[in-house]
């Protein structure tokens, strides 16, 4: 592998502090989570207490203010552990910055100190069970009453749905408006009409709490708007890079783990007298995923440098997105045949990464739609 330079030392020594951490407050028990359907809610607190969640966030709020190369790390290690249903880099690299980069003061005094600790867990609900690529078809409407919003609507697959204390709410404020009617709203777990649906059943990712949310006639205090009301497209747009990023982060780390996890296999595993990295057909597709595994690294911890000078532009993160999301599931796909009937089973990691891993072409943006930026940008005069 060509050596990383996007890291320094500090970044490492934060690396081996979240490994050691994972390897024995997550990885023991997240069999039992799948089975729970979401992980213990004492993990987010006591990753709080270890600066793992929200590390960007300033130092005035109890923040570590570092560089996006900090959650990178989280991220990266998570991935590399198979521990899909941790929710922090949904917390730390896309619900909370919205809080830090378009709250008031208010809103960041009174949330950003409990997201960095962990008691506050937070969620972003964008898609309904209408609209999801297409967000401008939302339903979901915020109507100003004096003092408040008034909030109706649905809205399903929301990451965190049900450990969620605080949900970022896409809706129309002016639903005549079109995109430019749309805004983004914090609306507190314990409001009157808010209600958490069941945890949804998915093929992966089974300790990822996923949920539908439900809103009935929801008084929002109007200072619980995010930013300026019309806004909510341009906000998203603005933070869209980093959620893409953080996706392929986690894609290539997991996508690295799983050719370790495979290299062991078929030195170990027999048939017709030899191990079966002895076939030639083994070797080609190891290197095969190896060299493209080596462009996808190379690519990615590039866009980070560029990120952490904040010039990652949207093409480019929907590029690494599509890329590297792409490039896990075939890589994944071609593990799990290596494994022959034992990748199939549960029990091994791969069968895990593999089905976790198909949803990473799916949210963030569905890989058509970031083909859909990509040209976009490609045809603009
Ligand atoms: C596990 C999980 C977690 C999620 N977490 C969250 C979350 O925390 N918050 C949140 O808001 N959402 C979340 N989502 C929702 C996710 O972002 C959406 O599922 C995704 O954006 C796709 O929307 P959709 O499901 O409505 O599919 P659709 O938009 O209906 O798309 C269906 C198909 O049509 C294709 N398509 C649509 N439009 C076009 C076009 N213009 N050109 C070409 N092809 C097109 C799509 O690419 C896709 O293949 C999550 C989803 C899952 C499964």
């Amino acid at each position: 592998m060509i050596p990383r330079t996007v890291f320094s030392e500090e970044h490492e020594q934060f690396r081996d502090t979240v490994r050691k951490f994972l390897e024995k407050e997550a990885a023991p028990f997240h069999s039992q989570w799948e089975k729970d359907g979401q992980v213990d809610r004492a993990l987010w607190t006591k990753a709080g207490e270890m600066g793992f969640l929200c590390p960007q966030a300033p130092e005035a709020y109890g923040g570590l203010e570092v560089d996006f190369g900090y959650n990178a790390i989280v991220d990266e290690e998570i991935a590399r552990a198979g521990l899909t249903g941790i929710g922090w880099a949904l917390h730390s690299d896309i619900a909370v910055p919205y809080i830090a980069n378009y709250g008031s003061e208010e809103q960041k005094q009174k949330y950003l100190p409990k997201c960095i600790s962990g008691e506050i867990v937070t969620a972003i609900a964008m898609t309904e069970p209408g609209a999801g690529s297409d967000l401008q078809g939302l339903r979901t409407t915020a109507i100003k009453k004096d003092d408040h919003y008034l909030l109706n609507g649905s809205k399903t697959f929301i990451t965190n749905g049900q450990h969620a204390d605080l949900v970022i709410v896409v809706a129309k404020t002016n639903p005549e408006a079109g995109a430019a009617g749309t805004s983004l709203l914090l609306v507190e777990a314990d409001s009157p009409g808010f209600k958490k649906g069941t945890n949804l059943e998915k093929i992966g990712m089974k300790a990822q709490d996923t949920s539908e949310l439900f809103f009935d006639d929801v008084k929002v205090p109007a200072e619980n708007l995010l930013g300026a009301e019309g806004q909510g497209f341009v906000y998203l747009m603005q933070e869209l890079p980093q959620e893409r990023l953080s996706v392929a982060l986690g894609a290539v780390a997991n996508a690295e783990a799983a050719l370790g996890w495979t290299l062991d296999y078929v030195r170990e595993r027999k048939a017709f007298g030899r191990a079966i990295a002895g076939f030639q057909n083994t070797q080609f597709k190891l290197a095969e995923m190896d060299a493209e595994l080596t462009a996808m690294r190379v690519f990615v911890d590039r866009c980070l440098e560029l990120h952490c000078d904040k010039k990652l532009d949207v093409a480019t993160a929907a590029k690494a997105k599509l890329l590297t999301t792409d490039f896990q599931c075939k890589l994944l796909d071609e593990c799990v045949q290596l494994h022959g009937g034992f990748g199939y089973m549960w029990e091994y990691p791969i069968a895990r990464a593999w089905a976790d891993a198909r949803v990473q072409r799916i949210y963030a943006g569905t890989n058509e739609i970031m083909k859909l930026i990509i040209s976009r940008e490609l045809l603009k005069e």
